[in-house]
């Protein structure tokens, strides 16, 4: 009887914190999916049934940007849309790319830009993404950057709230100083829907073209473009509620 009196207490104990071990696991496992539920829920809310072209650049004849590795800009930044594409979808919008594999939409370049403008209209399109990977001279530049242009007037609102998203989101490398900048790109001067194009980071950085070349910083840059949409969705849809 002493042994079980023993024993007992200790049990009692050990379940004791095993019970609280499993709470906090589960509290824990709440709260980092949380965030996820959140976004998803506000972006059904206000842009479930939206209509986006995500624009993964290049493709085929025109690789775009190659890192030293030999990695080429059009692989990594399809990569980046298809994860996007993944979590918009979740959320309820309509999701069109302009393509899904190492493929150019016309012989030239003017041609396939204006292909991808092309799908924009036909579908009717909300808004238009178009992800790039970047490259300069200095080995030394790094960070995420989005453009936009005041053919739209929402577009610097969208290109602010994906920056701002990104800047939050990946830091990895050190603080992104970059700020959303205004560029006058054919692509984005020839669309009539909010619009943006992000370069989301630079090949010509052999540590970032490191992480741009891993599935799992890919799928957090697109976790931080997903943010970035739904803000721009709320904060639109408040807009178009209140008149402010
Ligand atoms: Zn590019």
């Amino acid at each position: 009887m002493g042994t079980v009196r023993n024993i007992g207490p200790g049990a009692v104990r050990l379940f004791a914190a095993l019970l609280v071990f499993t709470l906090l696991l589960g509290l824990f496992y709440n709260l980092s999916t949380l965030p996820l539920r959140k976004e998803m829920a506000v972006l059904a809310r206000h842009a479930g049934q939206r209509i986006i072209v995500l624009d993964p650049g290049h493709g085929g004849f025109d690789g775009g940007a190659r890192g030293l590795s030999g990695v080429e800009e059009e692989e990594i930044v399809l990569a980046v849309a298809k994860d996007l594409a993944w979590y918009l979808e979740q959320a309820g919008a309509r999701v069109f790319l302009t393509r899904e594999e190492d493929v150019e939409l016309a012989e030239d370049k003017v041609e396939d830009l204006n292909a991808r403008i092309r799908l924009a209209e036909a579908v009717a399109a909300d808004l238009f993404l178009s992800i790039h990977a970047n490259s300069f001279p200095s080995p030394y530049e790094y960070g995420a950057q989005s453009f936009y242009c005041h053919n739209h007037p929402a577009s610097e609102t969208l290109a602010k709230e994906i920056q701002g998203a990104l800047v939050e989101g990946i830091d990895i490398l050190g603080y992104n100083y970059r700020e959303a900048q205004e560029a006058e790109y054919y692509l984005l001067r020839n669309l009539e829907i909010p619009a943006a194009l992000i370069e989301i980071g630079f090949l010509s950085n052999p540590r970032e073209e490191a992480l741009l070349s891993q599935r799992a910083y890919q799928k957090r840059l697109a976790w931080c473009l997903f943010v970035g949409v739904v803000r721009f969705f709320s904060r639109t849809a408040s807009v178009e509620e209140t008149g402010y």
